[in-house]
């Protein structure tokens, strides 16, 4: 689970977060929607520690992320529970497919050769890529490559994924494949957060919606109730927009 309570950040005098509070329960998957710049990925990144909050309350897994100093100990317990996939996918290009599953499983894990492949195999499968474990990643479509970087992802065993706009980069007929994956991670009860710009998605695999906007939660709730019965006008003005 994660809880953040009156979380602030700000890049030098610019204030990005400000004091925004909510929670994702376990299991929970909740998309993050708003404009441009009003803070989706910065308060992804504060989960995941790339970033260092300002003030406020932030624990995730358990782990206070609150202040300044993280003992070692602590990143790595927290950097071993949480996944994160970006827009870009970062596959090391000069690595297979499942050289680039094993990799952190090997060196951070500790697991063998074996066990690691075993391991790969099993996820390269779960995304529907096992026929590519041997290829290199520029012999892949966007979506493959995708697919790709979440089966890496749980590859780590993670308790949370966070996902900041997987589909974003991907031609549109690719989008389909890498939602499907991630759905199906829904079902099988993975705690998720989702930054995204498909609304479709949001509504029909979110369990909550927040909507944020110039860095608070203007509007949040359960996905059907906020995305088909906007409160705000600005939520109101945003969906119509994406639409
Ligand atoms: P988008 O939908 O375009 O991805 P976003 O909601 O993810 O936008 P953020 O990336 O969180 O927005 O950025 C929020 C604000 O913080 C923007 O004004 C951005 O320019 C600024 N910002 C983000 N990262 C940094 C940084 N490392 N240094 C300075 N400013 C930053
Ligand atoms: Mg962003």
């Amino acid at each position: 689970a994660i809880v953040f309570d009156q979380v602030v950040k700000n890049f030098g005098a610019l204030q990005v977060l400000k004091g925004i509070s909510g929670h994702v329960n376990s299991g929970e998957v909740v998309a993050i929607i708003g404009s441009s710049g009003c803070g989706k990925s910065t308060l992804l990144r504060c989960f995941n520690r790339l970033e260092t909050i300002n003030s406020g309350q932030l624990l995730v897994n358990g782990i206070d992320l609150s202040h300044p100093a993280l003992a070692p100990k602590q990143l790595r317990q927290l950097r071993a529970n949480v996944g994160m996939v970006f827009q870009q996918f970062n596959l090391f290009p000069h690595m297979t497919v499942l050289e680039n599953l094993t990799l952190a499983p090997r060196k951070v894990l500790g697991q063998s050769d074996k066990e690691s492949t075993r391991l790969g195999r099993f996820y390269l499968d779960k995304v529907g890529l096992l026929p590519k474990a041997e290829a290199y990643p520029d012999q892949l479509s966007g979506g493959q490559k995708q697919r790709v970087a979440i089966a890496r992802s749980l590859c780590m065993k993670p308790k949370i994924m966070l996902f900041d706009e997987p589909t974003s980069a991907l031609d549109p007929e690719l989008v389909g494949e890498v939602l499907a994956v991630m759905q199906q991670l829904a079902e099988e009860g993975m705690t998720m957060v989702v930054v995204t710009h498909e609304m479709q998605f949001a509504r029909e695999v979110a369990d909550r919606v927040l909507f944020l906007n110039q860095g608070q939660v203007e509007e949040e709730g359960p996905a059907r109730q906020v995305l088909d019965h906007p409160q705000s006008d600005r939520l109101r003005a945003f969906l119509s927009r994406m639409s």
